[in-house]
């Protein structure tokens, strides 16, 4: 089967994260084994998800990592002109609901395993597909866990999110976290009795914006990363029963992207400070009142490498280009941090991810077809 033919069919999945992967596991690992591929599978916790992670060749160090996220964004609320599960062609484009966010990829990888498994191999090529990336990259530090152990020593991780075929070699970190604060519930007559926690939610929120203001007030100036400083953004905000009763509780969403040279740990403790003053300013009031920050997922940072090997395959695949950074985030920090070396690096645009008609130029399946093509001689 060619890479276009098995995009098809998994684009035919409705892998919506929030959806089970399992039929689109199914279906990848009985091909796998048609072919005799071997391969291991890590489960979440409620048994709905799979990794895949599949090896052709020997098990000698040096082998490259073919990776891939299997869910893709919900289609909700978006106005598509053919069903977003059925690959579509039209003008040299297929279109589809993960076409370029990243099923194209993983077609070809696939395509590019099944053919590999023929060949006299010396280095081993891998593929790895993992789940729930879309909602915080929760699946693959289980199969990196998993694998890290137990492969000899691989020479470079490709993750395949789109990027017009450019090696991206950094990009920020992200976490989400919640801050919650519990009041305590009153009659807004009699403001000796009640706190409000939206009240006090409001002095945390003036603290937050002060520190994002020091953050951009000292961005990084030789940074590639636009924009080059940490963001915090509170993205959500509930809270209260009705106008005419203090707020027993308020909790706030916040999405913080942070630079490279930064940790979760540095940003977590400002926050924990910005909280715990209001939280003593509740408790002067009522003692049971408390305030806290829950870290509820966190993308690792992606740092530029020296003398990146991941990098030097992709110039001996595409030839020397120059190497860029992105703004979204990926798996790229997880495997950097189990100390892989390790290159963004995919066909289609950026542009077309998450989008209705989100589609992939055949341009770039052939052109990533080719690449792997490539990379299979490298490994013999
Ligand atoms: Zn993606």
């Amino acid at each position: 089967m060619n890479s276009i033919k098995l995009l098809e069919k998994l684009v035919s999945f409705d892998t919506v994260s929030s959806k089970s992967n399992l039929e689109l596991v199914s279906w990848v690992t009985e091909l796998l084994g048609k072919h005799g591929i071997e391969y291991r599978l890590t489960t979440n916790d409620e048994g709905t998800k799979q990794n895949i992670f599949a090896s052709v060749g020997p098990r000698v160090s040096g082998g490259v990592i073919l990776s891939g996220h299997t869910d893709v964004v919900p289609v909700v609320g978006q106005e598509w002109k053919s069903d977003p599960f059925t690959l579509t062609e039209r003008d040299g484009r297929l279109y589809g609901r993960g076409t370029c966010d990243m099923k194209g990829f993983i077609a070809s990888a696939l395509a590019a395993l099944i053919k590999a498994s023929a060949q006299p191999l010396s280095k081993p090529l891998y593929l790895a597909l993992s789940y729930d990336e879309e909602i915080g990259c929760l699946g693959v530090p289980r199969l990196i866990d998993d694998i890290a152990d137990i492969i000899p020593r691989p020479r470079a991780v490709i993750i395949g999110e789109p990027t017009e075929m450019q090696p991206i070699t950094q990009h920020k970190g992200s976490f989400r976290s919640k801050i919650c604060l519990t009041g305590k519930a009153g009659h807004s007559s009699q403001p000796s009795l009640g706190v409000s926690a939206i009240h006090y939610a409001g002095k945390v929120l003036q603290g937050l914006s002060e520190y994002a203001d020091e953050l951009k007030a000292s961005p990084y100036k030789d940074s590639a990363l636009n924009p080059n400083y940490t963001v915090i953004n509170t993205g959500l905000i509930s809270g209260g029963t009705a106008p005419n009763v203090f707020a027993q509780n308020c909790e706030m969403t916040l999405a913080t992207r942070f630079m490279p040279t930064e940790t979760v740990g540095t940003h977590k403790l400002k926050f924990e400070r910005i909280v715990s003053d209001v939280e003593k300013r509740m408790q002067n009031h009522a003692p049971e009142c408390s305030a806290q920050v829950v870290i509820e997922n966190n993308i690792p940072a992606f740092k530029p490498e020296e003398n990146s090997e991941a990098v030097k395959i992709c110039e001996l695949l595409v030839g020397p280009r120059p190497s860029g950074a992105v703004g979204f985030g990926t798996e790229a920090g997880h495997f950097q941090e189990a100390g892989f070396s390790t290159v963004v690096f995919g066909p289609g645009s950026i542009n077309q991810a998450h989008q209705a008609n989100e589609f992939i130029e055949i341009e770039q399946m052939n052109a990533i077809d080719e690449c792997l093509a490539k990379l299979i001689d490298l490994q013999m």
